[in-house]
C-alpha cells in the first residue's frame, strides 16, 4: 500500500512505500539525500553508503523521475530538522528504489512560482508548470469553490442539469463559434454563449430551480481577462424577483468567503446595492472598486449594479446581418431581459428611456457576474427583437422555438449566472484568470500544448462538405 507524503509524520518507526516525483537530489559526499514530491508535499529519503547498490542506482536520479521508495520513517537527527516543511522533523531512510519513469531536464524551473517564466513556453508545457504547487493550490481552491457552490445550492432544492454544447446560436452580443454538421451539408451548429435559451426552456418544463457549471464559448476579439471559453455558475429560478435571486447569490458567496477564506474581510453586509446611473454618476463606471483600502489583500468588495437601460445604441457591426445602416439598438444585457416600463411605452422611439430589470454582480473592480429578470409575454419579446432591428422572418427563424414555448403556461422567471474563473482569481490573489483554468489559451486563442487551432486532414474537409479559400498571399 502506498503512503502519501503528508501521512508519514504519523509512522515514526513504520516501514512505508513512497511514490512520486524526484524533487532536488544532494550529493553530500557518501550520503545521497532527495526530496520526494507528491501532490500532497515533499519528504526528504536519504540513502546510506552501507547499500552500495541501492547507492548507485539513486546517484542516477535526476530532478522529475517518478519513483517507488521502501523504507523506514524517521525522526532526523537534531540539529538537522527543517521548521519550513511539515515533514521537516523526519525523513525516511530508503531499502528500496525502483526507478518508474525517467524524466528529460524539464524546459524550466518548476519548484519556483513560476510568474517569472515567460508564459508560452508555460502553456507549451502545461502538464509541467501545472507541477508546481501554486497551480494545484489553485486548481484544488477552485473544486472547492465549486463543491461549496453545489452542495449550497442542492439544499435549497436546485437541480443540475447539463444542456447541450452542440446547439443554436445564442445573440447574447459575442460571435459564436461554430460546428459545420457533417449529416446536415452546410448546416452549423454552434457551441453556447452561455446555456440562456435552455434554461429558460426548463423554466417552462417545470424545473423551477436549476443550476450548471456551465462551460461559455464566445469568440471574441482579445481583451486581458478573457479566453474564449470560460465557466459560469449558471442559475435559473421560477416564480423569484430581483430580491430573492440577489439574496440567495448574496448568502452563497458571503458562505464561500466564510467558510474556504476566513481570513478575508467583507466590506460591506448585505453587500450594496447600486443604481446604473449612481454608479456611472459617482464611479464613471459600472464596475466601482469599493474596497477602503486598495493595498489590502484580504478585502473583499462585493456590490450589486441594478437598474440598467434595457438598450444601447450600437454603431454598425458590417460583420452582422444587422449591421447595415449607422447602427442599432441593442440589449444592454440580452433580449430576453424584463423592461420595467409598461406595455404601451415599449417602442423604438422610446428605446433610450426603457428601463431593464437586470442586474450585474461586481467584486473589487471586477465583474463576476449579471442576470435579469426575463420577459415571458412572447409578445413583447418579439417587440424586443424588433427595436433590435430583427425583421419579423428572422425572429420566427431564430426565436420561434422559444416564443412557441411560452404559450405553454411559462412561468415568470429570472436568473443570474456568475463567472467562476473570475472569482477564483481574486479569492486565490491571482494577477490573471490563466492561473486558475488547468488548460487555458493564449490571448489570441491558442492552445499551445495541443497546437490548436489546426487544419484538418482533406478527408474530413471533404466529409464535412468545407472548401477552404487560400488566404492570398500579401
Ligand atoms: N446568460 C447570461 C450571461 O451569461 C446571464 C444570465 O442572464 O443569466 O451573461
Amino acid at each position: 500500500m502506498r503512503t502519501l507524503t503528508k501521512d508519514t509524520p504519523n509512522k515514526i518507526g513504520e516501514q512505508v512505500t513512497l511514490m512520486g516525483w524526484v524533487n532536488v537530489r544532494r550529493d553530500h559526499g557518501k550520503l545521497i539525500f532527495i526530496d520526494l514530491r507528491d501532490r500532497w508535499g515533499i519528504i526528504q529519503v536519504v540513502f546510506n553508503p552501507k547499500n552500495k547498490e541501492l547507492l548507485a542506482l539513486a546517484d542516477k536520479l535526476r530532478p522529475e523521475w517518478v519513483v517507488r521508495i521502501e523504507g523506514i520513517v524517521k525522526e532526523r537527527p537534531s540539529g538537522m530538522q527543517n521548521s519550513e516543511l511539515p515533514t521537516g522533523n523526519i525523513e525516511i531512510e530508503a531499502a528500496k528504489l525502483e526507478i518508474l519513469a525517467e524524466a528529460k531536464t524539464p524546459p524550466f524551473d518548476i519548484a519556483s512560482d513560476g510568474h517569472e517564466i515567460g508564459e508560452d513556453n508555460r502553456l507549451k508545457y502545461r502538464y509541467l508548470d501545472l507541477r508546481r504547487p501554486r497551480l494545484l493550490k489553485n486548481l484544488s481552491a477552485r473544486d472547492k469553490i465549486i463543491s461549496f457552490m453545489r452542495d449550497y445550492l442542492h439544499k435549497k432544492d436546485f437541480i443540475e442539469i447539463e444542456t447541450p454544447i452542440l446547439t443554436k446560436s445564442t445573440p447574447e452580443g459575442a460571435r459564436d463559434y461554430v460546428v459545420p454538421s457533417r449529416l446536415h451539408a452546410g448546416s452549423f451548429y454552434a457551441l453556447p454563449q452561455s446555456p440562456q435559451q435552455y434554461k429558460q426552456l426548463l423554466m417552462v418544463a417545470g424545473v423551477e430551480r436549476y443550476f450548471q457549471i456551465a462551460r461559455c464559448f464566445r469568440d471574441e476579439d482579445t481583451r486581458g481577462d478573457r479566453q474564449p471559453e470560460f465557466t459560469q455558475l449558471d442559475l435559473e429560478m421560477s416564480f423569484a424577483e430581483e430580491e430573492e435571486i440577489l439574496g440567495l447569490t448574496e448568502e452563497l458567496y458571503i458562505g464561500i468567503v466564510e467558510t474556504l477564506y476566513p481570513d478575508k474581510k467583507i466590506s460591506q453586509k448585505p453587500f450594496p446595492r447600486i443604481s446604473y446611473k449612481d454608479a456611472m454618476e459617482k464611479y464613471g463606471t459600472d464596475k466601482p472598486d469599493l474596497r477602503k483600502n486598495k493595498d489590502d489583500k484580504n478585502e473583499l468588495a462585493f456590490a450589486f449594479i441594478v437598474d440598467f437601460p434595457m438598450f444601447e445604441w450600437k454603431k454598425t457591426d458590417p460583420s452582422t446581418s444587422s449591421g447595415q445602416g449607422k447602427g442599432r439598438w441593442d440589449a444592454v444585457h440580452h433580449p430576453f431581459t424584463k423592461i420595467k416600463n409598461s406595455r404601451e411605452e415599449i417602442s423604438e422611439k422610446n428605446a433610450e428611456k426603457l428601463s431593464a430589470l437586470q442586474y450585474d454582480f461586481v467584486l473589487n473592480g471586477y465583474e463576476i457576474g449579471g442576470g435579469s429578470i426575463r420577459e415571458h409575454d412572447p409578445e413583447i419579446l418579439e417587440k424586443v427583437f424588433e427595436i433590435m432591428g430583427n425583421k419579423k422572418e428572422d425572429i420566427r427563424r431564430q426565436f420561434g422555438h422559444l416564443l412557441e414555448a411560452f404559450k405553454y403556461g411559462v412561468p415568470p422567471h429570472g436568473g443570474i449566472a456568475p463567472g467562476i474563473d473570475r472569482l477564483v482569481m481574486i479569492l486565490e490573489g491571482e494577477p490573471n484568470i490563466r492561473e486558475v483554468i488547468a488548460f487555458p489559451k493564449t490571448g489570441d486563442g491558442r492552445d499551445l500544448m495541443m497546437n490548436s487551432p489546426s487544419e484538418l486532414l482533406a478527408g474530413q474537409l471533404k466529409e464535412l462538405h468545407i472548401k477552404i479559400e487560400k488566404q492570398k498571399e500579401k
